[in-house]
C-alpha cells in the first residue's frame, strides 16, 4: 500500500494523532480520522485543510457500533480502506497507587486503550482484507518498563502488544499487523486551543535521550506512515520503539 491510499485513525483531532494526520495528508492520502472530542475536531478540520480528503467524525472507540458505523461511512466516502491506525487512548500513564485504583479507572484505561484496538481490527478487516493493507495500534514503551502507579495504563498497552501479534498471525497473510511504542512524546502543543500547553524541556530531559531531545508527533508520524507502506512489506507482528533510545540507557543510582 503506497500513497495515495485511504488511512482511517482514530484519536486523530489532538496530540500525536493529530501530526499523523498532517503527515498522512501531506504526502497524499486520505485520512478518516475520529475521536471523542467534538471541538478538537472542528478545530483541527481548519488547522488541516484537504476538505477534498480528509473525513474528521465524532466516534468513541468504546463503542462498538460507532466504530463500526465510523469504519463504514469512511469506505463509503472514500470507496476503499487501505491502513488503519488506532491511536485513540487515555495518555496520562498515572492512575495513583495500586490500593487505592478504583475498577471504574481500570476498566476505562482498558476501554479505550486495548478494547478499542480491538474493536477497529475486527470491523476494519473485513475491508483490509480486501486491499492487503495494514493495521498499526498504538502502544507505549511503557508495556516494557514502569514508573510507580501506572498499573493501568501498562497494562492496556501491554495489551496491545500482545494483541498486535495475536492479530497478525490470524490476519496474515492479507493484512500486517504492528504496533508502535512512543516513548516521551510531547503533545503540550498540539491540543485544542482550550487546553494547548506550549512545554519547554529543561536540558535534563533532552539529555536522557540518546539523540538529545523529547519527541514529537511527527517522529511517531513517520513511523505509522513507513508501518502502512510497502516498504513495510515484510514487517508484521513487530512492536517498533520510538523514544530516541531513551529505554536504551542503563542507570545505576550514584
Ligand atoms: P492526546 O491526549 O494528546 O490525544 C489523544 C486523543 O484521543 C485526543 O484527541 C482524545 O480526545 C482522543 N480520545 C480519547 N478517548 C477517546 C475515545 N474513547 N474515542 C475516540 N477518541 C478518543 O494523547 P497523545 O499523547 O497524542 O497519545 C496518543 C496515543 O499515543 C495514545 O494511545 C497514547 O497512549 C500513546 N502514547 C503517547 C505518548 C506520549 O508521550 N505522548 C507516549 C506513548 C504512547
Amino acid at each position: 500500500m503506497n500513497p495515495p491510499s485511504v488511512v482511517y485513525l482514530t484519536g486523530g483531532a489532538q496530540g500525536i494523532g493529530l501530526g499523523i494526520a498532517e503527515h498522512l495528508l501531506a504526502r497524499g492520502d486520505c485520512v478518516a480520522l475520529t475521536d471523542i472530542d467534538a471541538e478538537a475536531l472542528a478545530e483541527c478540520r481548519e488547522r488541516l485543510g484537504h476538505p477534498e480528503r480528509l473525513l474528521a467524525m465524532v466516534s468513541d472507540v468504546r463503542d462498538e457500533r460507532q466504530v463500526a458505523e465510523s469504519i463504514a461511512t469512511a469506505v463509503t466516502r472514500f470507496g476503499r480502506l487501505d491502513g488503519v491506525i488506532h491511536n485513540a487512548g487515555l495518555a496520562d500513564p498515572f492512575q495513583g497507587p495500586v490500593e487505592a485504583l478504583d475498577l471504574a479507572t481500570w476498566q476505562a484505561y482498558l476501554d479505550t486503550n486495548l478494547t478499542g484496538a480491538m474493536l477497529c481490527a475486527k470491523h476494519a478487516a473485513p475491508h483490509l482484507r480486501e486491499s492487503r493493507g495494514a493495521l498499526v495500534l498504538m502502544a507505549s514503551t511503557r508495556a516494557l518498563q514502569s514508573e510507580p502507579d501506572t498499573e493501568a495504563y501498562a497494562a492496556s498497552k501491554g495489551g496491545v502488544v500482545a494483541l498486535t501479534h495475536a492479530l497478525a498471525i490470524s490476519l496474515g497473510p492479507e493484512i500486517r499487523v504492528n504496533a508502535i511504542s512512543p516513548g516521551w512524546i510531547e503533545v503540550g502543543d498540539w491540543q485544542k486551543a482550550a487546553s494547548r500547553m506550549p512545554v519547554e524541556h529543561r536540558a535534563v530531559d533532552r539529555d536522557q535521550h540518546p539523540v538529545g531531545r523529547v519527541g514529537q508527533p511527527k517522529d511517531v508520524a513517520a513511523m505509522a506512515a513507513f508501518l502502512l507502506s510497502d516498504d513495510a512489506g515484510f514487517i508484521s507482528g513487530q512492536n517498533l520503539v520510538v523514544d530516541g533510545g531513551m529505554t536504551r540507557r542503563m542507570i545505576y543510582a550514584e
